[in-house]
């Protein structure tokens, strides 16, 4: 890792339980730092301790630590300098951060933040500066079709909305906070990519009306699009409720979630003959189970006609988790048979593969 001019490693500790590898650099007394702002160099005027997370050095986790300076420039007054082996706020080194990139283009948040062990929401704010850095220049006066996907962190405290061009599934920007807010920061955004909301046609989106209130206050010219992957996350949801309903009316259910969960052809021959089983035993189960297959069959055609029937399917089927859903789906109707017809689908956004091309 090279330092830089004026800086040098002063000691090298394993401390803390579990062991981490400390590296604490200082700066060479005397050394003249330059303004940030505008690269004069002048005298330090005094010093912040910081500290960044670093490549693991084989199991161990790694930091640096550093006392920053603050110089004096005749011009901006004290400024905190920049340091060579990281950017300025950031609680990374530049080659963790490079890490970081490099692992959530592989993988989803979830599984990138287990396996750097560090909080989603830290990895998020990277992820979101190198979005902001590769699109800075980019004209967005083509864009026309744009998926929107909320993600919360793991603990549900701090949301990120990713916006992301359906054509070239291409991540366009990343936002800390939700629903409207989040909504207006990309309206506002546009303009900085010579584009404007009206030549937006589309916005692919879940159900949450305060996604749906949002995109017809900033994006009046756009057709709202449901796609099949929440609807049929909501159908997964509804089955839950059906399977955990019999379980609390005593059905021995034990083992079986595999067999019920996911989708016909992804099930071994012994969970299909399970289900079977199940079906026979609860006739419940055995009616969810069938309204979950048939939507997501409908769903991949184009037959609205099927859709209404399923809806009234549906609501016949006395299953309340059921009842529900088919009433969600006839509230946002227009949506919904708007994904049957243009197809264009969130799926699998939350893991930002193939959106991260910088
Ligand atoms: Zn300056």
């Amino acid at each position: 890792m090279g330092l830089g001019e004026g800086w040098s490693v002063k000691s090298c500790s394993f401390e803390g339980a579990p062991l981490e590898l400390l590296l604490k650099l200082d700066f060479k007394p005397g050394h003249r730092f330059a303004c940030p702002e505008c690269g004069t160099c002048g005298p330090t005027h005094d010093t912040v301790v910081k500290r960044w997370r670093h490549l693991d050095f084989f199991q161990y986790r790694c930091e640096l630590e550093a006392r920053v300076p603050r110089m004096d420039c005749p011009e901006h007054g004290v400024r905190l300098v920049d340091v060579p082996w990281a950017r300025a706020g950031s609680g990374f080194t530049l080659l963790f951060e490079a890490l970081t990139m490099m692992v959530c283009r592989e993988m989803p948040m979830k599984a990138a933040s287990e396996l750097l062990a560090e909080h989603d929401t830290r990895l998020w704010r990277v992820v979101a500066h190198y979005v902001e850095q590769a699109q800075a220049k980019r004209d967005w006066s083509e864009l026309k079709r744009v998926l929107i996907d909320e993600t919360s962190s793991k603990k549900g405290h701090r949301y990120v909305t990713n916006f992301a061009d359906a054509q070239t599934r291409e991540l366009l920007f990343m936002v800390e906070g939700h629903g409207a807010e989040a909504i207006g920061a990309f309206a506002k955004e546009l303009e900085r990519h010579n584009a404007r909301p009206e030549q937006i046609e589309l916005l692919s989106m879940d159900m949450k009306p305060a996604f749906i209130a949002a995109a017809a206050t900033f994006f009046p010219k756009a057709e709202v699009v449901f796609d099949h992957f929440h609807i049929m996350q909501m159908a997964g949801k509804a089955l839950d409720e059906v399977r955990k309903e019999l379980l609390r009316d005593g059905a021995d259910l034990k083992g079986s979630l595999w067999s019920i969960r996911g989708n016909a052809w992804t099930r071994s021959s012994t969970q299909q003959q399970q289900r079977r089983l199940l079906s026979e035993a609860y006739p419940k189960l055995g009616k969810a189970l069938g309204l979950r297959d048939l939507l997501q069959e409908i769903l991949s055609q184009e037959d609205k006609g099927q859709l209404a029937w399923w809806c009234r399917r549906a609501r016949q089927s006395r299953l309340v988790p059921f009842v529900r859903l088919s009433r969600s789906i006839q509230r946002h109707w227009n949506g919904v048979v708007a994904f049957m017809r243009t197809r264009v689908t969130n799926g699998a956004m939350e893991a930002i593969n193939g959106l991260l091309q910088l």
